[in-house]
């Protein structure tokens, strides 16, 4: 059985603003922010503004079955507009899972030349083979963002059988507005 957990408006904002303090204390002054779409538009988009950085950037990495190949592995997708030759870089993502996204993202940014890279996400799952310099939180279960309820709720609604009352449980809250 999936472990399910639902994460708030509000948790998504402290997470990112733990995050924020964190690389403050550290000394660490960003140049540029990297946000990993889509899940990471968003935390990236909030760290811009705790960290008072307005240089942003998105690197969009979706995950393809190549020819021959059993398992799924990140692909760059979008190219990398913003200039990060000689900055200091934060990439963000939403979670960090097999961990395997923020390492495409770090070897695709070194070709462009960055000073220093770090990494950020809001989520940690324990067995990640990436662990970010910079999380909120570790957990095991699938998380549900604020920004990607409907996906969830439909995949749950259609694909799994659920009721919506069920589905409601999951999410904490009453999903009707967004089936
Ligand atoms: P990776 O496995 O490469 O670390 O993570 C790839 C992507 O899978 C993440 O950017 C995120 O979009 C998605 N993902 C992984 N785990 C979760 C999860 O628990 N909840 C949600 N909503 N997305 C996840
Ligand atoms: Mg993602
Ligand atoms: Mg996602």
């Amino acid at each position: 059985p999936v472990k399910f957990k639902p994460v708030t408006w509000r948790e998504v904002e402290e997470g990112c603003a733990r995050i924020a303090e964190e690389i403050s204390a550290k000394g660490v002054k960003v140049d540029v922010i990297v946000g990993v779409l889509r899940g990471g538009w968003i935390p990236a988009r909030l760290l811009s503004d705790y960290l008072g950085t307005p240089a942003m950037g998105a690197l969009e990495v979706k995950f393809y079955r190549g020819i021959g190949e059993t398992a799924e592995r990140p692909v760059v997708t979008q190219p990398l507009i913003v200039d990060i030759r000689d900055k200091v870089v934060l990439v963000v993502d939403d979670v960090a899972d097999t961990g395997k996204t923020l390492n495409i993202a770090i070897n695709f940014l070194t070709h462009y030349g960055p000073r220093k890279i770090f990494t950020a996400a809001l989520y940690l799952k324990p067995w990640s083979m990436h662990r970010p310099d910079f999380y909120a939180e570790e957990t095991d279960a699938w998380i549900i963002f604020p920004w990607d309820k409907a996906e969830t709720v439909e995949e749950l609604v259609k694909k799994k059988g659920l009721s919506l009352e069920t589905v409601s449980k999951i999410t904490g809250e009453d999903i009707e507005f967004i089936k």
